[in-house]
């Protein structure tokens, strides 16, 4: 079946066509590791998530690269107000980063380089810029990319060049589209820098955010590779400035398909760090929603379109959650040994290979379960019916990763439980709390959330 993806240097759907015959090749633009990742970022990442979730499911393998940024304009501002090393900033928000990517039960990518592990790349891709005449030293010792030496520059962002006043450079990361100009490559020493500096054939100073990710890209990849993802928000300037390095400094086509997500908004803005209206995965999770119901909200609206952040959204998210999780137990109970999958599964299929359309895949599993529950009420549900459903929600899962674990719960906690429930309901607090410890000293955790209680193994 042939898979489309919408790609933004087009503005079309194209037809996937991997390089190399069986194998697509990702790269996905990471975390800026200055503060912990908010559930807006894990938008985007459950958004690759699911195009590489997709890709395996249909019989791709996949190569994913996700780079860690760890160096930029953020995180040396936050190491310095700080008063600590970089390392020690980035190395804690990258941990967290990890953990809350496995909590969301997000597929790890092959390779996460970080930037700093490759500055002197990075100093080779500047230098030979500037043999070849894209580049320019500045006397402070700092190398400017010069936008009107790469024909092709606004491409993706569609940037109509000719209207442009281009008169001078930009030095910081970020900017608009209303000010584009020449960007930095190499940024020389400045005072607030502090101690993080590196050498370089210019002087001391470090790399500009966009060069990062043109060299880590064709380094683990190649010059020429399948698919760059990222937010909407790395369009312009992050990814136009990607192309441009990277194909002048390569001579290469650089990538073929550029997909990117739309925001996660909060109350019609969108969720940033900048605007400090951000809800963490742990925040969300301490509020009872579980990891299942976060991956759910996120993928309810297709990766092009706005979504908003609500609470009604979770809440909706849980009960879908449920019922998923409901049916699938009510089929594992009836069902027998076959590999058969209902007619559904096709559109299933036919859905995600579209530009992955979750909500019409979600729809078409959830109108399924309806019509299975319906049988199963009546008792007119036969085994093989039972088989061919639970076969589908399996194959779904694997996509969606909305089955929660089970575990299973020896018996001598099962009756401290019991004991600690009816505690509760008498509201005698000081004994409910003795039997919270008495089961946390048998290495079990248990936490009370809206729907009732979860214990887990420490
Ligand atoms: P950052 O950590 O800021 O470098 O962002 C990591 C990824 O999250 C990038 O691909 C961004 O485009 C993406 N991102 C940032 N904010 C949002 C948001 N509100 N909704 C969806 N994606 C976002
Ligand atoms: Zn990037």
């Amino acid at each position: 079946m042939d898979i489309q993806f919408y790609n933004t240097l087009t503005r079309k759907k194209e037809k996937l066509n991997p390089i190399k015959p069986g194998e697509v090749s990702i790269y996905t633009c990471g975390p800026t590791v200055y503060n912990r990742s908010h559930i807006g970022n894990f938008r985007t990442f459950i958004f690759e998530d699911i195009l590489k979730r997709v890709l395996l499911l249909v019989g791709y393998k996949v190569n994913h690269v996700m780079n860690i940024t760890d160096i930029d304009d953020k995180t040396i501002k936050k190491a310095n107000e700080e008063n600590k090393k970089l390392k020690e900033i980035t190395s804690k928000y990258t941990s967290e980063f990890i953990e809350d990517m496995n909590t969301l039960k997000i597929l790890p990518a092959n390779k996460y380089p970080a930037a700093t592990d490759h500055i002197q790349e990075m100093i080779a891709m500047t230098t030979t810029l500037i043999e070849k005449g894209n580049a320019y030293v500045t006397d402070d010792g700092s190398v400017y990319f010069s936008i009107n030496s790469f024909e092709n520059y606004g491409k993706l962002a569609k940037l109509d060049m000719s209207s442009q006043k281009q008169t001078d450079r930009v030095a910081s990361d970020e900017y608009t589209k209303d000010n584009i100009q020449d960007f930095v490559l190499w940024k020389s020493w400045k005072k607030e820098d502090g101690d993080i500096s590196w050498n370089s054939p210019w002087g001391k100073g470090r790399p500009g955010w966009h060069l990062e990710c043109s060299v880590m890209s064709t380094q683990y990849l190649s010059d020429h590779f399948d698919i760059h993802c990222g937010g909407v928000d790395n369009i312009f300037p992050h990814h136009e400035n990607e192309i441009a390095q990277s194909c002048a400094a390569l001579e290469t086509d650089f990538v073929n398909i550029w997909m990117h997500s739309e925001h996660l908004n909060m109350a019609d803005e969108k969720m940033s760090k900048s605007l400090g209206n951000i809800k963490t995965i742990p925040e969300l999770l301490n509020d009872g929603y579980s990891p299942e119901s976060l991956r759910y909200a996120l993928i309810s609206s297709q990766y092009r379109s706005k979504l908003s952040f609500s609470i009604n959204k979770l809440e909706d998210a849980k009960k879908a959650v449920h019922r998923i999780n409901d049916v699938f137990e009510k089929l594992n109970e009836r069902s027998i040994e076959s590999d058969s999958l209902p007619e559904e599964y096709n559109k299933f299929i036919e859905s995600l290979s579209d530009d992955l359309n979750t909500p019409k895949a979600l729809g078409i599993l959830f109108n399924y379960l309806r019509k299975v529950n319906r049988k199963i009420s009546k008792n007119e549900l036969s085994k093989s019916e039972a088989t061919m459903g639970l076969n589908f929600i399996k194959q779904a899962d694997k996509i969606f990763a909305l089955l929660v674990d089970k575990v299973i719960i020896p018996e001598s906690i099962s009756k401290l439980i019991v004991l600690r429930e009816k505690a509760r309901k008498e509201k005698q607090w000081e004994l409910s709390d003795s039997l919270r410890d008495k089961i946390k000293e048998k290495g079990w955790i248990i936490e009370d959330t809206h729907d009732g209680y979860k214990c887990l193994p420490i």
